[in-house]
């Protein structure tokens, strides 16, 4: 074991000493990317690697990875999308690595994973510090419901977790009975006022990242550490964004804000409590007129602020700012530490309430401020909101009188504003989001770090520009590597195109896409995934397709997604069909899926009120904002589709897409690039013996 940091071995040696521990072959994309890794640490230039299935780029991070936190004493943090990965990491790779590479090393590697503040137990709320929101008591514990039950697993739990991180819990718990033992950050007392502060799980798991070598995170943590002004995560200069083509997407969430009458009726309960009852009862009158407007306003983006909405906004912003000021100073809860934890959750729901309405108008300029000043188109006629229509002004240059002046807008607008139409117990929901988080990435995430961003599918159209503007970084800023896969992709998977269907409609499946996915099923003997563009498409084909074949078909919903792939890999007769979950999260080695069929090119809906936004806004920059939102989209999606084909090295089988344009439209040069590099045809007849051939040798 060497002592002195200077004697650590090459990247090489460790990730030849890692392969070798872990049993493994050493691969040349592996060896490329870790070396290449281990460059970008050193030179602290950011790198985006593209790493096919099988190239094993964990540990091609997480060696170099290592070895930095070794001669550097600092943390390297790992962030990723998924909780799948994260436990893959922290249960399987990371302890054998660590196992491995213990001998090589000054010290064995320590490493942990550290999650949001709301995702751990809050031992003070669970000892009543901080009475529950009423309208989070609509159940009776003891009742024998749902919830009820999970209120009870929870409390079970909770005298023996050792961690207090929630997804201990199987099977998982539902939001509304996790809230009532869970703090968000901002709800946190903070550890040296917290009466449980000394025994607080989220603080231990701190404390734990603290002396970690690697701390495994999600993009979440990462974007709320890169943007807030205090520290969430441990000090550490390289970051590693695994799952990287999910940053944008999940740094848009943290960002976007929300305002419905249950945020503001949250706001109210609880500083119903705490301030005179008049000034409480504003913002309650407030949230009604919010509720009555959001009732019957239509769904979709808000492009112009009709001057009720702009009216509202600013009279729930003025009476929670009311609210606040009615609570006092912030600092009072040295003296009242019996109220402490109530008046913490009161500025929290209001400041939210505040913020977000002033956000929402700041949206539309500084003349939607505070006196209702808007548009003066009601808000239940908003004709602006027909996406297609502000679409084709944007992209026609302004050709109508209003084009230029809505262009200038367009170019200016930073956020945008949509309601979202309720479902069950969630009411209609006004939310806000910028148009872009490339310049925040830039600024805060890219800023003073190191970042190495990896995925299977970064390469968009055959080059990463289009990810990288995404994340807001510039030409000369960073370097970009494709390892390429281990797979040989031409003679072990066909890429099918139907060019002789129909285009898709808006009319739900046609006809012949479900005579096309009978036939190619039967010549595969079942075997498929099917991965639609749509829940309704999914459950039509489904139910159409149980009549016809005889073959097991499992449709998304049906059970829990995790089950119903273990059924899916179980049995190589049954087909699995669904929906977005299925297009990324599915990992089946084996002949039990040898055939995925995607039923149309994933572009965003039309009526996608932030797509549809970025869109129109990269088109009014004098960008092609098709290509650079939609086909982007579409794109990325279809290789996360294609690539659950072939998931090991004896893998074999076809990709269909019945959706023609792939193989006529203009854009479908740089959706075929985005694409691994199968054997091509739109022969349906050499595609339906290929499939019996390779059922015949299953
Ligand atoms: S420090 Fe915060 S999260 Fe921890 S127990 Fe106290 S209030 Fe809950």
């Amino acid at each position: 074991m060497p002592k002195d940091r200077s004697e650590l071995p090459p990247v090489e040696e460790l990730l030849t000493a890692a392969v070798t521990g872990l049993g493994g072959v050493e691969r040349p994309g592996q060896v490329k990317m870790a070396q290449a890794v281990g460059d970008a640490i050193e030179s602290e230039e950011h790198l985006a690697v593209q790493a096919g299935t099988g190239t094993g780029k964990s540990l091609a991070y997480l060696v170099p990875a290592i070895r930095h936190a070794a001669e550097s004493g600092d943390a390297v943090v790992v962030s990723t999308a998924t909780i799948a990965l994260q436990r893959q990491l922290v249960d399987r790779d990371l302890p054998r690595l660590a196992d491995a590479l213990e001998s090589l090393l000054p010290h064995r590697p320590e490493f942990a994973i550290l999650k949001g503040r709301r995702n751990y137990l809050c031992r003070h709320k669970m000892a009543a510090g901080m009475p529950e929101d009423e309208d989070d008591q609509l159940f009776d514990p003891r009742e024998v419901s749902a919830t009820g039950r999970m209120v009870q697993r929870i409390q079970d739990w909770a005298n023996e977790t050792e961690t207090g991180d929630r997804d201990e819990i199987v099977p998982g718990v539902s939001d509304q009975a996790w809230r009532q033992f869970s703090v968000t950050a901002r709800e946190c007392l903070g550890a040296q006022r917290c009466p449980s502060g000394a025994d607080c799980f989220a603080e231990l798991a701190r404390e734990r990242a603290g002396e970690a070598d690697v701390v495994v995170t999600n993009h979440a943590l990462l974007a709320i550490d890169a943007m807030e002004d205090f520290a969430v995560l441990p000090e550490h200069d390289v970051v590693v964004v695994d799952e990287a083509h999910e940053l944008v997407d999940r740094v848009t969430s943290v960002v976007t804000g929300e305002l419905s009458e249950s945020t503001v009726g949250l706001a109210v309960r609880r500083a119903g409590r705490l301030i005179e009852q008049g000034v409480a009862d504003r913002l309650q009158e407030a949230g009604e007129d919010l509720r009555a407007l959001l009732a019957v306003a239509p769904p979709g983006r808000v492009d112009t602020l009709p001057q009720s909405l702009g009216m509202t906004l600013a009279l729930v912003r003025d009476a929670a700012f009311a609210c606040i000021t009615a609570l006092g100073p912030r600092n009072k809860d040295k003296d009242d530490p019996e109220n402490a934890g109530l008046r913490k959750a009161a500025f929290t729901a209001l400041d939210e309430v505040h913020d977000t309405a002033q956000r929402m108008l700041d949206a539309f300029g500084p003349a939607a401020g505070g006196d209702g000043a808007g548009d003066d188109e009601d808000m239940d006629s908003a004709g602006s909101r027909d996406s297609a229509s502000a679409r084709d002004s944007a992209s026609s240059g302004g050709a109508n009188g209003g084009g230029t002046d809505a262009r200038s807008e367009e170019v200016h607008r930073a956020e945008v504003v949509w309601l979202e139409e309720g479902r069950g117990r969630i009411p209609p929901t006004l939310r806000v989001a910028p148009l872009s988080v490339g310049g925040m990435l830039r600024d805060k995430l890219f800023g003073d770090r190191t970042v190495v961003l990896t995925s299977a599918t970064l390469a968009l159209g055959g080059t990463f520009d289009s990810l990288s503007r995404q994340w807001g970084l510039r030409a000369g800023e960073w370097t970009g590597l494709d390892v390429g896969s281990p797979f040989d992709h031409p003679r072990r998977g066909i890429l099918y195109v139907a060019t002789h269907l129909p285009q898709p409609g808006r009319d739900g499946l046609p006809e012949a896409y479900v005579d096309e996915i009978a036939e190619l099923i039967e010549a595969a003997g079942g075997r498929t995934l099917g991965l639609f563009s749509s829940m309704r498409a999914a459950k039509a084909a489904t139910e159409a397709l149980r009549e016809r074949l005889d073959v097991p078909l499992l449709c998304q919903g049906d059970d829990s997604t995790s089950q119903l792939v273990k059924q899916f890999a179980g049995d190589p007769a049954t087909c699995l069909f669904g929906t977005l979950s299925l297009w990324q999260g599915v990992d089946v080695p084996g002949p039990s899926l040898t055939l995925v069929i995607i039923d149309r090119i994933p572009f965003p809906r039309p009526d996608d009120p932030l797509a549809s936004a970025r869109q129109r806004h990269v088109a009014a920059t004098g960008g092609n904002g098709f290509m650079a939102v939609a086909a982007t989209h579409a794109a990325l999606l279809l290789a996360q589709g294609a690539g659950r084909l072939l998931r090991s090295m004896d893998d074999r089988g076809v990709v269909a897409v019945l959706d023609p344009r792939l193989a006529t439209a203009r854009y479908s040069g740089f959706l075929l690039n985005s694409l691994p590099p199968f054997w091509r045809t739109t022969d349906p007849a050499k595609v339906r013996e290929a499939l019996r051939r390779l059922t015949a040798d299953a």
